[in-house]
């Protein structure tokens, strides 16, 4: 039965909450955990939405959720929203009319998806701007039957997987995309164009330079008529938007909490915001990386670790949050991770480790700055690990090259090595 006081309060349902409720677990075994989330389910390996529950038969819809509460003993206080925090009286406010009180809180709300202007009057739920296990549940059924067009529109790695994720179903998937090659704003342009051969053959239909604009559902099982800021209309079955997310910290703001333009939470090293009560983790975080510098990360890795270290932390263990994340991405089949910035403005060192012409070969990509116009010592900003294993020694390698400052370019192959 939830209670209406607890000594930790985490504020989001998702996976840095579930991470931050086993950290408090590791050093305070007895107090309580509430856990606010939005969702009316508990939280889920939201990475698993968009790439194994369409490619990977061995798993199946029942491992995509955390066991939170099963875990950890936490509360949990679903399907409610989170609307105003009260760091005098350390209580929040929930947009059903709760109010629940906390020694000491976490805000872990990351984002709301953004959206676009498509009427549908039908509430046909084909429009789906998708975040959520429901939002899974429903395109999963939508594709189920028949051989529907399914149009995505965004051009990051995660929507790309999820369009390369439904070509595992009979749907026709057609992918709308602002870039003017695939991934190419964080791709070597050589692999960019090779991983867009790799989506055609699979069937994928691109549609590039150009985004969405608007649209309109037409009738209740009728198309769905979009936009594009090209001007063209294209009609699908079910529309699906990638299009970012806008950070759910108003309320943080509201209260008092330092924050930076995009709504980003400012903590300290220890994840503190500037309410010596109240901590931040996940995507809605600033923090310190002593790598990288200040920062906001929207991955899992980083979702997870400081997560769990922010719920330390809270605990009184007093350590820093140290990690330098890296996030991964799967394309048919072929893994890849990176750390640091991928931006391909940067110039891009390419250490390739297998045959040219193969989109699976592995590839080191390290992303540079040089020190002046001509130099021939440069910052790294970023490392491709493109075809590389999980669990393999890269990706600290790449964060040791990350860390070490100002290196002669011609000294970057080899450095980091896949296999
Ligand atoms: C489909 C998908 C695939 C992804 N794949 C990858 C990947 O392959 N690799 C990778 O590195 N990263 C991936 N990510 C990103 C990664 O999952 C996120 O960075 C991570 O989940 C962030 O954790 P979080 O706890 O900050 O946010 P979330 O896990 O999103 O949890 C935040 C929760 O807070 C809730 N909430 C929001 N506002 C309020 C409020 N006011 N009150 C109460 N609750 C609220 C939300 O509903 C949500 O449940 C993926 C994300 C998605 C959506």
């Amino acid at each position: 039965m939830a209670k209406g006081h607890y000594d930790y309060l985490l504020l989001g349902g998702g996976m840095a909450s579930d991470a931050a409720a086993r950290g408090i677990r590791e050093v305070d075994p007895a107090g309580t955990i509430g856990i606010v989330g939005r969702e009316a389910t508990e939280p889920v390996t939201r990475p698993a939405l968009s790439k194994k529950l369409w490619t990977d038969p061995d798993f199946s819809f029942e491992q995509v959720w955390t066991g939170t509460a099963e875990d950890t003993g936490a509360d949990m206080l679903l399907g409610e929203t989170v609307v105003a925090l009260d760091t005098d009286r350390r209580t929040v406010r929930t947009a059903s009319g709760r109010e629940i009180g906390y020694v000491r809180a976490l805000v872990a709300t990351s984002g709301t998806p953004a959206s676009l202007d498509i009427h549908d009057s039908h509430a046909s739920g084909r429009v789906i701007p998708f975040r959520s296990v429901r939002d899974y549940e429903r395109l999963r059924g939508l594709t189920s039957h028949g051989s529907p067009h399914v149009v995505v529109v965004g051009g990051s790695y995660i929507v790309t997987e999820l369009a390369a994720g439904l070509t595992e179903t009979d749907a026709q998937v057609t992918l709308v995309f602002t870039q003017d090659t695939l991934l190419d704003q964080m791709l070597p342009a050589d692999l960019a164009g090779r991983v867009e051969l790799w989506f055609r053959t699979h069937g994928v239909e691109l549609v590039r330079g150009t985004g969405a604009t608007g649209g309109e559902v037409q009738g209740p099982d009728g198309p769905v008529r979009l936009t594009l800021s090209s001007g063209d209309q294209i009609e699908a079955d079910v529309v699906v938007l990638g299009l970012g997310i806008s950070l759910e910290t108003g309320f943080a703001a509201e209260a008092g909490l330092e924050t930076v333009d995009d709504g980003g939470i400012v903590v300290d090293a220890h994840l503190r915001s500037s309410d010596p009560a109240v901590w931040a983790a996940g995507d809605v975080a600033r923090y310190p990386d002593p790598v990288l510098g200040a920062r906001r990360v929207e991955h899992v890795d980083h979702a997870t670790s400081s997560g769990r270290s922010a719920g330390r932390d809270m605990a009184g263990a007093g350590e820093p949050y140290t990690h330098t994340p890296f996030y991964y991405s799967v394309l048919f089949g072929v893994r890849y991770e990176a750390v640091g910035t991928l931006e391909s403005s940067l110039e891009i060192v390419v250490d390739r480790q297998g045959p040219v012409d193969d989109p699976s070969a592995r590839v080191v990509a390290n992303y540079v700055e040089r020190e002046a116009d001509g130099a021939s010592t440069a910052r790294v900003h970023g490392v491709l690990l493109w075809g590389v294993e999980e669990g393999t020694d890269a990706t600290d390698a790449a964060r040791e090259v990350l860390a070490a400052g100002p290196v002669d370019v011609d000294t970057l192959p080899g450095r980091v090595r896949l296999g």
